[in-house]
């Protein structure tokens, strides 16, 4: 193998240890992002909780209030039956009374519906609070499991950095720029092998992506040291089976 070849190969080694760190960061950061977003939608129902005890006790306010008053009528009304001057004044008193009496009880009833409403609603907040303080704790662990990915591998990813910049600088700007542009592609993996999947037959494959490469090709390879890609998934072709190289000579 030539010696661009070997650098990319070098390079290629180094880009896919810098490919498994990035997809470990990411798959912390996915964590991160489901915890994120149970909260935000924890949040919203707790306000929701909150809006709906704040109304129903204001209603218990004014149903309570409304007591008051009709308790206040009824006992103005029973002072005045005292002070009745005939019967029908008396009946007339009394009934008002006893309608104000029925209703008053009413609306009692309904307060005391309305707290039960309200002491329903405040445990389902307890609830909510509940499943809260579980989100908030994945997400401390979350961001704490990120936190000692990115300090256990500060030293291995500046060391990877690094020995990339290093081999770059030994190769040919244009060739590190395809590499650079084909590694985005595949996730690092911008070289790949070619394969002989049939030793008897001389047809090769590339080893990224399972299709054809042509004689021409492997033998370009053979004889030159400068870039081929698969003309399929582009990735940059190396020779790494003597037998290929022997087959593609013959
Ligand atoms: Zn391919």
């Amino acid at each position: 193998m030539g010696a661009l070849l070997e650098q990319l190969r070098r390079l290629q080694n180094v880009e896919l240890q810098l490919a498994a760190i990035r997809r470990g960061r990411e798959s912390k950061t996915r964590h991160i992002d489901v915890a994120r977003r149970q909260l935000r939608q924890i949040d919203e129902k707790v306000q929701q909780n909150h809006a709906k005890a704040r109304e129903v006790q204001m209603r218990i306010d004014a149903l309570s209030l409304d007591v008051a008053a009709q308790e206040e009528s009824i006992n103005r009304h029973r002072q005045a039956l005292n002070k009745a001057k005939t019967n029908k004044e008396y009946a007339a008193i009394l009934t008002a009374m006893n309608t104000e009496k029925a209703d008053s009880s009413k609306t009692e009833s309904a307060v005391l519906q309305h707290m039960e409403e309200l002491a329903r609603v405040k445990g389902e907040g307890s609830t909510v609070e509940a499943e809260k303080a579980k989100v908030l704790e994945h997400l401390a662990s979350a961001e704490a499991g990120l936190k000692a990915f990115d300090d256990q591998s500060a030293v291995e990813l500046k060391r990877l950095e690094s020995e990339r910049s290093e081999i770059s600088a030994k190769i040919h700007l244009q060739a590190v720029e395809i590499f650079n542009r084909v590694a985005q592609r595949h996730d690092g993996e911008a070289l790949a092998a070619v394969t002989k999947p049939r030793p008897k037959r001389d047809e090769y494959s590339c080893g990224g992506c399972n299709m054809k490469v042509t004689l021409e090709v492997v033998n370009g390879l053979q004889t030159r040291d400068e870039i081929q890609t698969c003309k399929v998934c582009g990735r940059i072709l190396y020779l790494d089976l003597p037998a290929a190289v022997k087959s593609a000579r013959a």
